[in-house]
């Protein structure tokens, strides 16, 4: 059998894993278009810090590679061709296959105004050599401007700012982390960030960019100044090689339960794919690390002979800015009764419907947040009178009988 995984991100080594699990023999060949081994992405802004030294950016080794027996071209696929089997790589070599693995992720969108008047200051933070190149940019002192309050720019703006720029963000939206954060918890975020230093802008856009990318306009008619800018308004799956190569896909590929594509030996897992968020059963692009690994490791399974079933994902985040820790988990359009708690630099928020939790944010509270993300996940119901009580003193004592048996049954 000959396996070809196009992409050499967290998908791809999950589909590896998935492979080997039932097929020792099969060849493996990965197309590493990044040139870079397997790295783990979200890693790349502790990279610019110094946190990180380059051979601790590593998701799976040289020695995973060659354990698992795979080959991994340095080279970028061009096309796919269906018909024939085939993967055009832009060396002109071609590659023929049995199963066809897509892991080809996600890229920034770059917005239309930095696109038409682009220049060398004006950067992404998407990849590690975006990291690198950055590195070279950065010039304590100086203005940075992050445009997009999303959870990549608020991480490159915590980079630039602890290498001592100075931060504007501009947010489109009225608070910062729109897809993750209610008002008041972003709120909350918002003055932790300002008090460490940076300013935030929110509900302003971006109107002008001087050709040389030092001035930027806003459409209140402020100008700032910017050594650098950056662009984190989103990404988009990369879907080209799929919809040129004829496979069904809207914002990302289509997939069945399978993560089989259109075609039925070619599968896709990862930032690419559309999945279902499993708590409102809605289509959804669920660009999240976690999933991208557990999605390569069931559509390598399933490439490999196996017929496992992937039943979708549940958005959920965590992250550490500046020292506050954020953490979310759930349907954050969920209708239902929303309860707030909070005591210092601690605040929890949680959504129910019924005796069900849909949704919670927690700021500086993780050990309560990883139970509730289990709750969540497995959908447990306590009784409806729990929850009141639970948000009056919501430390993990308060947790009733239930989930600690449910625990200890899921942990053997
Ligand atoms: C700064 C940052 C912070 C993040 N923080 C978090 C976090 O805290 N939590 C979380 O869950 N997620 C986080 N993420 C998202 C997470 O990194 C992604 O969900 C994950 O990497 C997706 O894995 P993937 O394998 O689908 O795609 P990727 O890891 O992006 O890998 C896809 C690879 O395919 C390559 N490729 C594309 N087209 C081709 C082609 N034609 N030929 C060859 N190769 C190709 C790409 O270049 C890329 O290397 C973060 C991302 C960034 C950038």
């Amino acid at each position: 059998m000959q396996y070809v995984i196009i992409g050499n991100g967290i998908a791809a080594a999950g589909a590896v894993e998935g492979i080997r699990h039932l097929d020792k023999e099969g060849a493996i060949t990965v197309i590493d278009g990044e040139r870079r081994g397997s790295y783990s992405r979200p890693l790349i802004t502790y990279y610019l810090t110094g946190k990180r030294k380059p051979e601790q950016m590593r998701y799976r080794s040289e020695r995973f590679f060659q354990q698992h027996r795979v080959k991994v071209l340095p080279e970028q696929a061009v096309k796919i061709d269906p018909q024939a089997g085939q993967v055009m790589l832009r060396s002109g070599q071609v590659l023929g296959y049995d199963r066809l693995l897509l892991a080809t992720g996600a890229s920034p969108v770059i917005p239309e105004i930095l696109e038409k008047n682009g220049c060398d200051r004006v950067k992404t933070m998407y990849t590690w050599q975006d990291a690198e190149q950055l590195d070279l940019l950065i010039k304590p002192g100086q203005p940075a401007v992050v445009m997009g309050s999303g959870l990549i720019g608020l991480k490159t703006a915590e980079a630039l700012c602890q290498r001592g720029m100075q931060i504007t963000i501009i947010e489109k939206q009225p608070q910062v982390l729109p897809r993750l954060l209610s008002g008041p918890s972003a709120q909350l975020v918002g003055e932790h960030l300002q008090n460490n230093g940076m300013e935030i802008l929110t509900s302003r856009e971006v109107t002008g960019l001087q050709e040389d990318g030092q001035v930027i306009e806003l459409d209140n008619g402020r100008r700032i100044e910017a050594q650098l800018v950056i662009a984190a308004v989103g990404t988009k799956p990369n879907i080209s090689l799929a919809v040129a190569g004829g496979l069904a896909a809207d914002h990302g590929i289509k997939v069945d339960s399978y993560l089989r594509t259109s075609v039925a030996n070619i599968y896709a897992a990862g930032d690419v794919i559309e999945t279902v968020d499993i708590l409102s059963g809605r289509p959804a692009i669920m660009a999240l690390l976690p999933l991208a690994h557990r999605e390569g490791f069931v559509a390598g399974q399933n490439m490999a002979g196996g017929t496992y079933s992937y039943p979708g994902g549940i958005f959920m985040n965590s992250v550490n800015l500046m020292g506050m820790n954020i953490m979310a988990a759930g349907t954050p359009s969920a209708v239902g009764t929303t309860w707030q708690w909070r005591e210092n630099d601690q605040y929890l928020e949680i959504t129910t419907e019924g005796s069900c939790l849909k949704h919670y944010i927690a700021l500086n509270m993780s050990q309560v947040a990883g139970p509730l993300t289990t709750i969540i996940e497995r959908q447990m119901n306590f009784p409806e009178s729990f929850w009141p009580e639970f948000i009056r003193q919501p430390d993990l004592t308060s947790l009733p009988r239930l989930y600690w048996e449910e625990l200890r049954e899921v942990s053997g």
